[in-house]
């Protein structure tokens, strides 16, 4: 199994904890390998607590602030907050000239986001609409939004230059590369534990599983899986 290494890597998710879930041991051994890998969170995850009494804006900031302790367990270098409404999340002109600045200005070498066609899984989950948002927006960025110079054009009077996104990797059960991250699942678990508030810590178990057969699928100990796309036709 060859696993493609990337320079710079951006990652766009709907939520506080999203990353972490979907590709927390990947980003972590990138980080480790030396790759900057950003994060670009789309909502406040306002809607992160359904206790009395709770308050969009109380929740928000305690998001954010467990967000950037776990981006730093993993290496990650910077973290965007774009501020939509979590749970109202849709894919506009705005979210998409958004989006479309930070692919921009960050450049990355590879876009990793949610799978947009993902509607459920199982017999026990219906993915969050925000998810299929994020991931319908990463698809935009990719084409037509930041490689066309006319989408929003004014964002030239910020310095910001199109760019083509050379690769996207989507999280997917029917993957075509896996990742052994057998050296970073405790990484990923640990960075899980610091959403406190979602109890990222109680999901230690499932993840740690899920990881083990992704990892019996691709022969390691523990692995994530990506469907993967290469736009870009410079083969070195
Ligand atoms: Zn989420």
């Amino acid at each position: 199994m060859q696993e493609p290494t990337f320079s710079s890597a951006l990652v766009l998710f709907a939520h506080p904890d999203d990353a972490e879930f979907m590709c927390g041991g990947t980003v972590a051994k990138w980080a480790r390998d030396g790759c900057e890998v950003h994060y670009v969170v789309c909502t406040d995850g306002s809607a992160g607590s359904n206790e009395p009494g709770t308050r969009r804006e109380l929740v928000a900031p305690i998001r954010e602030r467990e967000q950037r302790a776990a981006a730093d367990v993993l290496g990650v270098k910077t973290v965007t907050f774009l501020g939509e409404i979590d749970g109202l999340l849709e894919v506009t002109p705005a979210t998409r000239k958004k989006v479309t600045r930070e692919v921009r200005r960050l450049r990355p070498e590879v876009l990793v986001a949610p799978d947009p066609g993902r509607l459920w899984s199982g017999e026990g989950y219906i993915n969050h609409w925000d998810h299929k948002q994020a991931g319908l927006l990463a698809l935009t960025a990719v084409m037509p939004d930041s490689p066309t110079r006319v989408m929003f054009q004014e964002l030239e009077s910020e310095g910001i230059e199109p760019y083509e996104i050379p690769n996207l990797w989507l999280p997917s059960d029917a993957p075509n590369v896996y990742v052994d991250i057998t050296q970073t699942i405790d990484r990923k678990i640990e960075a899980l534990a610091q959403h406190v508030s979602e109890e990222g810590e109680a999901a230690a178990p499932w993840v740690r599983e899920r990881a083990r057969q992704v990892g019996e699928e691709a022969g390691v100990e523990y692995a994530e899986a990506f469907k993967t796309f290469r736009f870009s036709d410079d083969d070195e």
